[in-house]
């Protein structure tokens, strides 16, 4: 996984809290249908309601990479790939990226020596 801290602030009562998981975990995480505010209050909306996102980190790295099964690995920065696939990329900051054509987004794994290893974040 490629884990990344999300720092966010509540919007009702101000504090703030992190999280720290892959894109799919954060989105499945503000998409839930109750949000429990470590400020103290219960609601029965969804976090995306009351969360606003102050930052979010780099993924950290991964010390033993390997391809994780079921993604789909795609070198988003090798001009060859792009030209290939049509691709029409744009970094969205945080070494996330998007192909504009397809809407499709990107995030990397990154391993002990530094190399990024991009995949589809699955819809
Ligand atoms: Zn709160």
């Amino acid at each position: 996984m490629s884990d990344r801290i999300f720092l966010c602030s509540c919007q009702k009562c101000g504090t703030e809290l992190e999280f720290t998981g892959s894109i799919e975990k954060f989105d499945e995480f503000m998409n839930s249908k109750t949000f429990t505010c470590a400020g103290g209050h219960r609601e029965k909306r969804s976090p995306r309601v009351f969360l606003k996102v102050l930052k979010m980190s780099e993924p950290q790295l991964i010390v033993e990479w390997k391809p994780t099964e079921g993604r789909k690995y795609v070198d988003v920065l090798d001009y060859e790939t792009i030209r290939i696939n049509g691709m029409q990329m744009d970094h969205l900051g945080s070494g996330l990226y998007i192909d504009r054509r397809t809407r499709k987004k990107y995030d990397y794994e990154e391993d002990a020596k530094g190399n990024r290893h991009y995949f589809e974040i699955p819809v």
